[in-house]
């Protein structure tokens, strides 16, 4: 069974308890990697400038960017991770979104904002989970 390494239950710990319950489970079904959970405002700041990251219309913040010291997002890729395949982020994404409805934990994923099923987002954030 997969495992998290201590490097992305770090990161996992930085996050809302509904994520890292989520991540806990979905690590038993698929092996993947937590890349980034709370973000400093100075590096927000910095991915928005580079266009890589989206802020929320209303608070104008990240969801990575820490409430009451918790992210309400997570960037999750399956590993081992290759960036050019982006079907494997959507068929990885279909895992995280069934555990997500069967736990009762609302969630958003950066591939698909509208939750429409149809990916032909924009801004297209492959690991981007955040609850809503
Ligand atoms: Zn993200």
């Amino acid at each position: 069974m997969p495992k998290f390494s201590q490097r992305s239950l770090d990161r996992l710990a930085t996050c809302h308890p509904d994520l890292a319950m989520l991540f806990d489970v979905v690590i038993q079904h698929h092996d993947c990697t937590i890349l980034e959970g709370a973000r400093s405002d100075e590096r927000q700041a910095e991915l928005f400038r580079q266009g890589k990251s989206k802020l929320d219309g209303v608070t104008k913040r990240s969801k990575h960017q820490p409430v009451g010291g918790l992210s309400y997002a997570v960037d999750v890729a399956p590993y081992p991770i290759d960036w050019k395949d982006r079907e494997r982020f959507i068929h990885f994404a279909g895992i995280v979104l069934g555990h997500a409805e069967a736990v009762g934990i609302a969630i958003r994923w950066g591939g698909d904002w509208d939750g429409d099923g149809v990916f032909t987002e924009s801004f297209f954030d492959a690991p981007h989970y955040e609850l809503m």
